[in-house]
């Protein structure tokens, strides 16, 4: 891979040196050549050549992060985008109003690297929550400064939140964050609480000998707070390459994990669309019911077949999937002076070309050249 794992931490508004994403050859002063989409039926919808059709866009703020998951960034840091490269809340709420408007995005989840790193997140949600056909807004942070922003986020117009906890044992946080910030994010959550925030989720990755032997007393501590725990199983999607198949902790694991002190019955709701197989969990001991923890098997039972996202990373650019190798470019065509009706042609005709699936199981898989933190999870 040639993204610069190994480079040394880049200051954010620093000139970037290139992620390492072989870019398609430039066919139009616009952007990247386009899939073929001669075999397209003319629907306005993010339709692929599978018969789904994408409704909830994954919107990347930033790379730019405050914490260095081992799972997700190297030590170092990454290059990170200078401020030019990133898009303007103007040109981001002009995408969302064109996937709303034209394409039939009905939700919207902004994220990162930390969105929380932006300080004009509010003007954003804002402007977004103004559109005449409002998508539903969401976040995924980590929480750090939460506290202090909470409140006028949900003024703003966000909907809903998603936090990352991977341990409430500030020892093991550290070691998978490399930053001793815990207490930053129990007090964020605690202001998205405060707030109004609700339901809060707890997104979690689970790491084999660092801290999924914590998983029983994590759900504990979210059950009793009345959050709601994802687990989420670890993808290969981070700079350092230390994701291996037989050695990640799987869905099955987590259950066996969780086994000794909880009962878990399947919800019987339909996923729609869902990434999360959710459970009613109770006390083994005394069969008292406790709330509920949803289990994301990326790895082990792939949802692709129902997979209805569609993803702009911070500068602009289409993934129609998290493992892409493939992306287009809008924010050319933004900058170009392109009118909404381009813009939704080239985001249409990128989702045309949309793999069936991740792929993970063939023998030719090959993880995407960009980590997590500059896709968007
Ligand atoms: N910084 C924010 C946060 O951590 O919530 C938003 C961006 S982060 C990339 C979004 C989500 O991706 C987090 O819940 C994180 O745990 C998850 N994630 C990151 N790397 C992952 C990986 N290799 N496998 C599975 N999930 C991952
Ligand atoms: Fe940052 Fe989120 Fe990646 Fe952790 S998972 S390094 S908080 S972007």
């Amino acid at each position: 891979m040639s993204t610069p794992a190994s480079a040394a931490a880049t200051p954010r508004g620093s000139r970037r040196v290139s992620l390492g994403i072989p870019v398609p050859r430039r066919t139009d002063g616009l952007g990247d050549a386009l899939p073929d989409t001669s075999d397209r039926p003319a629907t306005p919808a993010l339709a692929d050549r599978f018969g789904r059709a994408a409704t909830d866009l994954r919107l990347s703020l930033t790379d730019f992060c405050n914490l260095r998951c081992t799972y997700c960034m190297p030590a170092s840091g990454l290059t990170f985008l200078g401020r030019d490269e990133l898009l303007s809340p103007a040109e981001i709420v002009r995408l969302v109003r064109i996937g709303v408007e034209r394409l039939g995005i009905e939700q919207v989840r902004f994220t990162g690297g930390e969105p929380l790193t932006r300080p004009d997140l509010e003007e954003i949600i804002a402007g977004v929550a103004a559109l005449e056909r409002r998508p539903d807004i969401s976040l995924t942070t980590n929480a750090i400064g939460l506290d202090h922003r909470a409140a006028g986020l949900r003024e703003a117009g966000l909907d809903r939140i998603n936090v990352s906890l991977d341990s409430v044992v500030s020892e093991t946080f550290e070691r998978l964050t490399r930053r001793p910030l815990l207490h930053r994010v129990l007090a964020g959550i605690d202001g998205a609480r405060a707030a109004g925030l609700a339901p809060i989720k707890v997104n979690a990755v689970l790491l084999p000998g660092v801290n999924d032997h914590e998983l029983p007393d994590l759900l504990d501590w979210c059950l009793d707070r009345d959050l709601q725990l994802r687990v989420i199983e670890q993808m290969p999607l981070d700079a350092d390459r230390i994701w291996e198949r037989d050695g990640m902790v799987t869905a099955a694991d987590a259950h066996a994990l969780l086994a000794g002190r909880f009962a878990l019955t399947p919800v019987e709701e339909p996923r729609d669309g869902a990434p999360a197989e959710l459970f009613e969990v109770s006390e083994r001991a005394t069969g008292r019911p406790r709330g509920r923890v949803g289990v994301i098997a990326s790895v082990t039972r792939p949802f692709c077949a129902d997979c209805r996202r569609t993803r702009l990373t911070a500068e602009g650019r289409v993934r129609t999937c998290l493992f892409s190798r493939e992306e287009t470019d809008l924010r050319g065509a933004l900058r170009g002076g392109a009118d909404d009706e381009e813009i939704a042609r080239r985001w249409r005709a990128a989702h045309w070309g949309k793999k069936a699936g991740h792929g993970m199981d063939s023998a030719d898989f090959r993880p995407p050249d960009r980590p997590m933190s500059a896709i968007g999870g």
